[in-house]
């Protein structure tokens, strides 16, 4: 199903103009328009799910593995360096289409727009790691 008012569903049908990078029956790859480096890449399903943890298993297999190879190949066309696999949920998490993507952003030895960093919570040496990993298990 697509959504009427999803900014990725109108590039899956074409309403939009995209730099398309790859194509399938159930995947589409395309240029991200802000480039955070050279070779942002947005790799979606055809069909409309609103983010990785609503998407079916075996699409978002189908998603993973183009975002692999399309890294694979800007490691070995563009010179990247490296490769950043991002995919935000939710906008608490910096999500803004809600459209499933993965992003794949190729790493230079220059400095692009991207940064991630994760810091040690202050907190970490009074949490229970045990005990919290115990509540996810349980959830599994
Ligand atoms: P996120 O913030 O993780 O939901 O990522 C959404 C991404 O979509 C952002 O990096 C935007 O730059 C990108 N984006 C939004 N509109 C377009 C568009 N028309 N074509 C290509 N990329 C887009
Ligand atoms: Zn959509």
């Amino acid at each position: 199903m697509r959504k009427d008012d999803c900014i990725f569903c109108k590039i899956v049908e074409r309403k939009i103009p995209s730099a398309k990078v790859y194509e399938d029956d159930d995947v589409l790859a395309f240029l991200d328009i802000s480039q955070t480096t050279e070779g942002h890449t947005l790799v979606v399903p055809k069909e409309h799910y609103d983010n990785f943890l609503s998407t079916p298993k075996e699409v978002m297999h189908k998603v993973m593995d183009v975002a692999q190879r399309i890294g694979q190949a800007e490691i070995m066309v563009l010179g990247a360096k490296g490769i950043n696999i991002l995919s935000n949920v939710n906008k608490e998490a910096g999500q803004s289409v809600f459209h499933f993507h993965v992003h794949v952003i190729p790493r230079y030895d220059r400095k692009g727009g991207f940064t991630l960093e994760m810091k040690e919570n202050p907190k970490a040496k009074d949490l229970s790691l045990p005990a919290l990993a115990d509540e996810i298990k349980k959830a599994l």
